[in-house]
C-alpha cells in the first residue's frame, strides 16, 4: 500500500484552504518592503506553508494583475530579479484585510462570538 501523509499533515498543507493566507502574507511583506519569489518561498516556509516557486509566481503574478502589486527588475548579481512591492491599492486591501483577520482571530482564538 502507498504510504501516505497523516490527514492532519495533509490537512496543514490544503493550500486551497491557506491560499488566502499565504496571499496576505505575501502582501504584508511586500507592503513592507520589495520581495523576490525565492525569499518569499523561504519566508513562507519558515511560517509552515510548504509552497514551491512553481506555485508561488504565478500568485505573484495574479496578486500584480490585480493591482495589489507591482513588479520591477533588480540587478541580482550578473542576472536580474523580478522584485515586487504592494501598489497603494494592495495596502488599502491590506488594511481591510486586518479587520477581517482581527474578527476571525477573536472567533478562532478569543473564543468571541
Ligand atoms: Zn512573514
Amino acid at each position: 500500500m502507498a504510504k501516505t501523509k497523516p490527514d492532519y499533515i495533509a490537512a496543514g498543507q490544503d493550500r486551497d484552504l491557506y491560499s488566502g493566507l499565504i496571499r496576505l502574507h505575501v502582501l504584508h511583506h511586500a507592503a513592507e518592503e520589495p520581495i523576490f519569489g525565492l525569499g518569499m518561498v523561504e519566508e513562507l516556509a519558515r511560517h509552515g506553508y510548504r509552497i514551491s516557486p512553481g506555485t508561488l509566481y504565478p500568485l505573484l503574478h495574479g496578486l500584480e494583475k490585480k493591482g495589489y502589486l507591482r513588479s520591477t527588475e533588480e540587478r541580482n548579481g550578473k542576472s536580474l530579479r523580478k522584485v515586487y512591492h504592494a501598489t497603494p491599492m494592495g495596502r488599502k486591501a491590506l488594511r481591510a484585510a486586518k479587520n477581517k483577520v482581527r474578527e476571525l482571530f477573536g472567533e478562532l482564538i478569543e473564543g468571541r462570538r
